[in-house]
């Protein structure tokens, strides 16, 4: 098997870096995972996550531990409600059957980030994750990598899969081009104790998620499973993360939202006026969709630092976790004799759909943020069996 006996560095413990890292232990491989966030413990935030039949599910399977995830994930917190900016339901989930089949391909089952990662990081052999590893750089040492960390640590290995996500820093080694601005920024949030401290959003989230549309504007919410409201607003702006305001006080992010929300109705302030709310502001990046790079036989990448769109289809962790697998595959399934052709044909996958899938988020990017959204999103979803 290719890479028998070589040491594999994957650097970045997201959902794409930790499928390949269980995948690959599965076949006996050597692979450490460097990972910046300090230990385990650190809270994951971000919005929850609906895995996908034919990718992130089928990676789940793949990797013996569909029977876990249906032990965690969230049933019913995939039922959406969609709104005008006065927060009027049109479209409600809640009121339609409720498909709980994993055999059924529409069947799109809800995680929150954290539960997915603590599954996927109890499945990996002791010591995989090497943690508070912030990657700095690597070069190459005789006919091995050697990988810089900003804690003074380095490791070697043979072999480096790059899955530290949107601002990769291995990126830039392996190709340059470079993400270009989708002309959505989101401000994104995260209300705890959700039923005290926005009651009457929480009870119109109904345990789901709220998809809210008016004046060219979005607001995205879920409902997390530890009582939390994750949300992110998406509006059109030139490309900045400077609102201008100080986003840690969120007196000045309610005035913010009040001006540039001023169509929608009180009722979304809830998202603005609990004090410990922290809010990112992200403006939303692509990576071109005509990439190709010349390929090597010793370094890779994958998810959002090979191909990051923004979040309007919801496939970014799903295309991560079957990128991994897909390499998983080319690595080990015995097809390729040699790695620099397995990876090759593992890149040239991955670009060809990740291409595919970011021109209809692209496209979903724009009608969303545009007058007609609540109306596309309702005619979208008008032919939904569930
Ligand atoms: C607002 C928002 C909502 C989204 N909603 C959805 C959704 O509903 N469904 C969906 O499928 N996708 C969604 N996405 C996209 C999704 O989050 C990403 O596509 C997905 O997380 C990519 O997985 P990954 O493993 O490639 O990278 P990441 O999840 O970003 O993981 C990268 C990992 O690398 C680590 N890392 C980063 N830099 C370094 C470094 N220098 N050294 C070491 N480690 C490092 C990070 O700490 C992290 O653990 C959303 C994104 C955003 C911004």
């Amino acid at each position: 098997m290719l890479l028998q006996g070589k040491k594999i560095a994957i650097v970045g413990g997201g959902p794409g870096g930790l499928t390949l890292a269980r995948l690959l232990q599965m076949k006996g491989l050597d692979v450490s995972v460097y990972e910046r966030d300090l230990n385990r413990q650190v809270r994951v935030q971000g919005a929850t996550l609906d895995l996908h039949y034919e990718s992130g599910l089928k990676a789940l399977r793949q990797a013996n531990l569909l029977d876990l995830f249906k032990e965690v994930y969230r049933p019913g917190a995939d039922r959406i409600r969609v709104t005008d900016e006065h927060g009027i339901v049109y479209f409600d989930q809640h009121a339609q059957h409720y498909l709980t089949d994993f055999d059924d391909p529409w069947f799109r089952p809800e995680i929150d980030r954290g539960p997915l990662r603590e599954l996927l990081l109890d499945s990996l052999e002791p010591g995989t994750v090497v943690w508070d590893s912030n990657f700095e750089g690597l070069y190459k040492h005789e006919d091995k990598w050697v990988l810089n960390f900003k804690n003074g640590s380095s490791a070697e290995a043979d072999f480096v899969i790059a899955a530290d996500g949107a601002n990769s820093k291995i990126r830039p080694l392996i190709t340059d081009q470079k993400p270009f601005y989708s002309g959505i920024t989101v401000v994104e949030g995260n209300i705890y104790h959700a039923d005290d401290n926005a009651p009457v959003l929480a009870k119109l989230l109904n345990g789901g998620k709220i998809f809210a549309f008016g004046d060219s504007k979005t607001i995205i919410l879920s409902s997390k499973g530890d009582g939390s409201i994750s949300f992110y607003t998406g509006f059109s702006i030139e490309e900045t993360k400077d609102l201008g305001i100080d986003v840690t006080d969120h007196l000045q992010m309610l005035q913010w939202f009040k001006k540039e929300y001023d169509h929608w109705d009180p009722v979304w302030y809830e998202l603005f006026v609990h004090p410990a709310t922290i809010f990112t502001v992200r403006p939303l990046y692509c990576m071109p969709l005509n990439q190709i790079w010349t390929g090597r036989s010793d370094l890779t990448m994958l998810g959002d630092a090979a191909h990051l769109m923004p979040p309007y289809a919801g496939e970014g962790v799903n295309m991560a976790m079957l990128d991994a697998l897909e390499l998983s595959e080319v690595l080990t399934g015995g097809i390729f004799t040699e790695t620099l052709s397995a990876i090759q044909y593992f890149e040239n996958q991955m670009l060809e759909r990740s291409a595919q899938i970011a021109e209809i988020t692209l496209d979903n990017t724009s009608w969303m943020h545009s007058p007609d959204g609540l109306k596309k999103i309702l005619e979208l979803f008008a032919p939904d069996k569930s």
